[in-house]
This record gives C-alpha cells, structure tokens and sequence, in this order.
C-alpha cells in the first residue's frame, strides 16, 4: 500500500520533504471496518490548513500520520453489512492506495460516469458552491456577485450557481487565461486579473454600484479589496482563506474589518459544507440537474498518479490548476 505521511509541521511554504513516502502492508478490515481502494484522491487548499497544529473543522494531521484527504473509493472487502465489494464510497481515505475504515464514515454513491463528477461538481466542490451561494449568500435575481478563486473547483461552479439565479457575476482569477474562461466560456459578466493591475481600481469599475454577496474563497488582500466594495447590508459568504494559507511569514492580521462590519451593517457568515449534509441529496440532485441540462460546465483538472500528490498540492496552493484537481490513483 503505497502511503505519503505528513514528515514534519511545514515551516513557510510547503514543500516536498515535508511528505514521507512509504509502502506499508494493508491491514485486515476488523469488525464493522471496510477495506477499500482509492480511484479518486482530491486535492483541496483544506489539505495545507490540516497541517497547521490548530484544529480546524478537523483535528490536525500530526507528524507520522497519513495525508488526509476526501477519497472516492471502491469497497475490496467489508465486515460491514452496509457494504458490499464493488460498492463506491466517499470518505476521508487519504493519500493511499488503499484504506480500512468504519463503516460509518462511509457516504456510498450510486455508480456514474464519470465517477470523477463525485470529486468535482456532486462532491465536497458542487456542494460548497451550492450551499454557499444559495444557503448562507442568499443571492437574488438582479443582485451583483463577486467571487474570487473565480476559475477554481468552488468558485467556478459557485459563480456559475449565481448566474443561474439571474445575478450580474464578477469573477477575480489570476492570468488572463483564467479570466478569458469565466467570461468566454463560463457566462460570468466580467473577470479581474489580481496579478495585473490595482485591484482596488479594478473593482470599483466592474461594480461602480457596490457587491451585494462577495463569496470570498480567498482571504487576505483580496479580502480586503472587497470589503471596501460592499453595499450597505451586503453578504460576505466566508468560504474560504487559501491566499493566507501557504506563506513565507504568517500573513498580518486583516486591516479595517472591525471598523468596517459595523458600519456597514456587513454580515459576515462562515459555514462548513457538511453542516448541510442533511440535505446532501437536494445538492446532487440540482447540480446533476443543471449539468445534464448542459447549464453548469464541470472542468476537471486530473492528474495521473498518487506519486504526484504532493506537488499537485503545492501548485494548487499558488494558481495552478483550472478547474477541480484531483489524483486518478488507480483506473475505473
Ligand atoms: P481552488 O481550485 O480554487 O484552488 C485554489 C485557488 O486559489 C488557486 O487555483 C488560485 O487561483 C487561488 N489562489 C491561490 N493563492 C491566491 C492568492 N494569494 N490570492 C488569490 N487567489 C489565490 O480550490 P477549491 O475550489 O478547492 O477551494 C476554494 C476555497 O474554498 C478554499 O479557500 C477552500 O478552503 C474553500 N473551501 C471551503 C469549504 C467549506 O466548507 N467552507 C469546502 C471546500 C473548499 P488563482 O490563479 O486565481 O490565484
């Protein structure tokens, strides 16, 4: 079973030593565990802050432990009556070839083509954007929304969730590649390069009007930029912080935010996906929905190999990927 360890707590930006490799025999599944094979490891900006010693929604990964990671796998052998060989289960299986887990930390999926849609837009990515825009930012016809990480797995299908419900969507990418496919491609109103320009200024002209819902997947300057947008009553969905995640030096703390919530009356939500999970077939029901209806385009950025895990993680972290990343560990 080949398996990366998280080596050591990064210090700065991550970097390929701190993954140890390594190949460990399988385990047999005990009582109530199930044996599965990993098809699909996805790549998530979540995967940086588990390594940080502060408990998230998580615990943190320590040092000696294997990488986690939202999996989609194929049941080899279960002491589970829930689960049969051959089943598909989402779970946390991490960056491995195979993983015995409880049965109750298993989500089984009904088989589709592709598979890889359960890690892109009916997985963890579909759901964030669609429980996000529509549950915590409420979006309404009419209303102008800004997104950031605009051409990335959350946020292209979140902007793309607000264009459905008839909202005017800016998105904030970096490269003119990115930006020409939100516009040309996508549907979304106008696209900002943050890597070219003041953004400031950039902003104030796409929205001379004022953001009504930011749905900030970014944090830090960016952040920043477009708190000083919002309407009065505007919504910032705070999904998530990815630009203040991998640094040389902890980024300073956010200037202006205490000031500005109350003045503008700004609410500022955080959420974590699976507090909707109750509701989870709902989600896949629509995005299976407007996907087979040809109405949300799902980009897949795949890459080949569990070897490669650990650099497709860092690129991830600095703009690399178009799309949802994951890892094809084994074929369908
Ligand atoms: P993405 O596919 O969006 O990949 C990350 C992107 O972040 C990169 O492609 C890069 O695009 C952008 N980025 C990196 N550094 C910066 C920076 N300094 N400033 C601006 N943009 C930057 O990842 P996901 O779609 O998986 O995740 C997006 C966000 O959603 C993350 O913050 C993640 O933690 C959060 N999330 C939250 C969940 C929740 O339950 N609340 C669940 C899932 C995800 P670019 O080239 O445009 O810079």
């Amino acid at each position: 079973n080949r398996q990366f360890l998280l080596a050591r707590r990064p210090e700065g930006r991550l970097r390929e030593s701190d993954f140890d490799y390594r190949e460990a025999p399988v385990p047999a599944p005990g009582p109530g565990e199930v044996l599965t094979r990993t098809l699909y490891l996805s790549i998530d900006p979540a995967n940086r802050a588990w390594m940080f010693p502060d408990p998230t929604y998580r615990p943190p990964i320590e040092p000696g432990e294997v990488m986690a990671g939202f999996t989609l796998n194929e049941v080899v052998d279960s002491r589970d009556a829930r689960f049969r060989p051959g089943d598909l289960v989402e779970c946390d299986g991490g960056w491995q070839d195979q993983a015995v887990l409880p049965g109750d930390a298993l989500y089984k999926l009904e088989p589709r083509k592709p598979l890889s849609h359960w890690m892109s837009v009916l997985g963890v990515t579909g759901k964030t954007a669609y429980f996000g825009m529509l549950e915590v930012g409420r979006v309404r016809a009419g209303e102008t929304v800004l997104v950031s990480a605009a051409a990335g797995a959350v946020g292209s299908f979140a902007g793309q969730i607000a264009k459905l419900h008839g909202c005017r969507v800016i998105g904030i990418a970096g490269g003119p590649e990115k930006c020409r496919w939100l516009t040309e491609e996508l549907g979304f109103d106008a696209a900002i390069d943050y890597q070219s320009g003041e953004l400031s200024e950039r902003l104030a002209a796409c929205c001379p009007e004022g953001v009504d819902v930011y749905f900030d997947n970014v944090g830090g300057a960016v952040f920043q930029a477009a708190l000083f947008r919002m309407k009065t009553h505007g919504r910032i969905v705070c999904c998530g912080c990815v630009s203040i995640l991998d640094t040389e030096t902890p980024p300073p703390r956010l200037l202006g935010v205490p000031g500005l919530l109350p003045i503008r009356r700004l609410r500022l939500e955080g959420f974590i996906v699976m507090d909707f999970y109750g509701r989870r077939r709902q989600a896949e029901q629509a995005l299976a929905g407007w996907v087979a209806e040809g109405r949300l385009k799902v980009r897949e950025d795949i890459i080949d190999g569990l070897e490669n895990a650990p650099r497709a993680l860092m690129g991830l972290l600095h703009g690399a990927n178009i799309g949802k990343r994951m890892i094809r560990v084994a074929p369908e």
